[in-house]
């Protein structure tokens, strides 16, 4: 069990930040402790922070959000451990499913007009460039969504033989697009999780798929590619 208090956090935490967290405790959105981490969202203006914090020997932290990581945590990160430091994961709190950032942003997610447009590869008259379509996901931290969109995506074979190997591709250059996407817009974590859902389903299905021409080897090695270089 973590041992996170609030005079910890007062410590380490920029002073205007512990404010600001202690009074909005309620953008917290999922709080759990995992072997001594405790893990948490927040949802702000739409978007899901992912954090990690730990009082292990020394206060550690993480987040998806683009604050510098250094000694001094991000609010997103002080916000999580006063969470958990005010005992929010043991109080009758309303405590609400995993909630995908749908619930906040105005505009759905299209998971059928994306899937559309992988399984097939065609760009109807007002669809926007598929890289647009993905981009504007990342930008929403929509990363379970687009984990779910990408698992259905990849399996290719309810889909007639001579489709499988053209849609596979499809789904795997535009996960890859995904996962350094998230990296490049502040969301390590997102990249992180995006690229490890999506290789569980490549890990096992990739030798199922015909590769006269070594594409698809090369499709995975552009997603382990991207996810290596951008997470140093
Ligand atoms: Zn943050």
């Amino acid at each position: 069990m973590s041992r996170l208090t609030t005079d910890i956090l007062f410590r380490v935490a920029d002073r205007s930040t512990f404010g600001l967290a202690m009074n909005t405790l309620g953008l917290v959105d999922e709080l759990r402790e995992e072997a001594g981490l405790v893990h948490g969202t927040v949802i702000h203006e739409g978007v899901t922070y992912r954090v990690r914090v730990s009082d292990d020997e020394d206060f550690t932290w993480s987040c998806d959000c683009s604050e510098p990581r250094g000694d001094t945590p991000c609010y997103h990160a002080v916000l999580i451990g006063m969470a958990y430091a005010t005992g929010m994961l043991y109080r009758a709190w309303p405590y609400r499913p995993p909630r995908s950032p749908l619930d906040v942003s105005p505009i759905p997610f299209d998971h059928d007009g994306l899937m559309r447009r992988l399984r097939t590869g065609e760009r109807g008259p007002e669809d926007p460039p598929l890289s647009v379509q993905i981009l504007r996901e990342v930008g929403n931290g929509r990363c379970h969504d687009l984990c779910l969109l990408f698992d259905e995506a990849l399996d290719v074979f309810v889909l007639p033989a001579e489709e499988q190997r053209p849609a596979y591709l499809r789904a795997l250059h535009a996960a890859a697009e995904a996962v350094g996407l998230f990296y490049l817009n502040g969301q390590p974590i997102n990249g992180e999780d995006l690229y490890h859902w999506v290789m569980a389903y490549v890990e096992e299905t990739e030798n199922l798929i015909e590769d006269p021409d070594g594409a698809v080897e090369a499709a995975v090695s552009e997603i382990n590619y991207m996810n290596e270089s951008m997470s140093e």
